[in-house]
């Protein structure tokens, strides 16, 4: 079977070059024409040899998922549902703000994880994607965006930087917070890392690329070795005994061990703090003991927390904390000294906020069979 060029990051292309009987630099010049300039036919990439043009035409391809629909928000959240096969779809979502713009991206169709309050989990699982619908996604929200290319104005934190970061791109960042759990998929998740990362390619800071994760130990520790990016944990529980009910991957790595490979991460991470996220769930989490018992948890980590308001889909029994509750939760562990943020809910009426995303998933875990005989909608 031909080889897809988007599945390779800068290492493999150069591999598959060189068993083609090619020097390696060309992979350089084969990447920026893919990534860079968004290169989707062999034939355009007019300053490579014709003979190279030919290998690559009969041993590879550049096959991208199929886009099922783009809608727009009208707050200009955009939203793409993509085709993975067998009856498959993932999305896509791109947020845009005033100095910058996000793309969030999917890691798996669906997710085998089933947190309580997310419309992801609750689908069930299909499989993993692989790197090419991974990095396809942003090869396709930049062609859509207009290109890489296009520039939007410096924002202060580019200007008063560390000097490397100039650019104002369309998508100036990337967070892996769409359908799935990205540390899942490690073999497919980080050559696509790399390539968001590689200057031939879309050529983000570490910093601009956040990877979110419900706390798989052994893989933090892992992409602290192999590619440090900016890490995200969901918390959403001050303590095991809710987390454990909230999101049962808890139940095999608890927060002592999960906060203690936060702090591992931080020797390499790109930001000298890990963000938490933590969704504000009505009567169930957000307490002011929950915020006192959050604070003495995270005592000793450098951290800031991002308080997300729970976006409701149609199976899901809790409700939204009331915003003058977020308000006083985030007071409380400001008070105490962690910087603490609450995330505007965007593009709510395309379904297209955290946690909303759904995609079409074949489950293969049958955990919507099950669901519905647990809740007695099926005999
Ligand atoms: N699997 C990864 C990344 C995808 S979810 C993870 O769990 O971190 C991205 C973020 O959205 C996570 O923090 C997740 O907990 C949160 N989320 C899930 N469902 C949500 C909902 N219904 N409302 C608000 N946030 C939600
Ligand atoms: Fe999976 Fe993340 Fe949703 Fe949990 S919150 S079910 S880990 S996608």
């Amino acid at each position: 079977m031909a080889v897809n060029l988007l599945d390779l990051d800068a290492q493999s292309l150069t591999a598959f070059l060189e068993g083609a009987g090619e020097k390696p630099f060309r992979a350089k010049q084969v990447m920026r024409w893919v990534h860079r300039n968004g290169v989707s036919e062999v034939e355009k990439m007019t300053d490579i040899s014709k003979s190279l043009r030919e290998k690559l035409i009969s041993l590879s391809e550049i096959r991208l998922p199929n886009v099922v629909s783009d809608s727009t928000s009208s707050d200009g959240t955009r939203k793409w549902l993509l085709d993975v096969g067998t009856g498959n779809s993932v999305e896509t979502v791109f947020i845009p703000e005033q100095n910058r713009g996000t793309l969030c991206v999917s890691s798996q169709a669906g997710c085998a994880l089933d947190c309580q309050f997310c419309s992801t989990g609750k689908q069930g699982f299909n499989r993993n994607l692989t790197t090419a619908e991974i990095i396809g996604q942003l090869w396709l929200a930049s062609a859509s965006l207009g290109g890489l290319s296009r520039r939007l104005p410096l924002s202060d934190e580019d200007r008063s930087g560390d000097g490397i970061e100039v650019v104002g791109k369309v998508i100036s960042n990337v967070v892996m917070m769409g359908m799935g759990e990205p540390l899942l998929n490690y073999e497919n998740v980080v050559p696509a890392l790399r390539l968001m990362l590689d200057d031939n390619a879309y050529g983000l800071s570490r910093r601009r690329v956040t990877l979110s994760t419900s706390g798989i130990v052994p893989a933090i520790d892992r992409l602290r070795d192999d590619c440090p990016v900016a890490l995200a944990v969901s918390l959403h529980a001050s303590s095991d005994t809710l987390r454990d009910v909230l999101m049962p991957i808890n139940r095999k790595y608890p927060l002592r061990e999960l906060l203690a490979s936060c702090v591992r991460y931080l020797d390499r991470a790109p930001r000298d703090f890990v963000t938490f996220e933590y969704v504000m769930l009505d009567g169930v989490n957000d307490s002011d003991l929950s915020a006192r018992e959050l604070i003495a948890l995270l005592a000793e980590i450098p951290c800031k927390i991002n308080l997300i308001p729970f976006n409701p889909f149609p199976q899901s029994s809790f409700k939204r904390s009331p915003s003058e509750r977020i308000r006083s939760f985030s007071e409380l562990l400001n008070a105490a000294g962690i910087v603490t943020t609450t995330r505007k809910t965007r593009g709510g009426d395309i379904d297209a906020a955290c946690g909303q995303l759904a995609g079409m998933i074949k489950d293969r875990t049958r955990r919507v069979i099950r669901l519905a005989r647990d809740t007695g909608a099926t005999s």
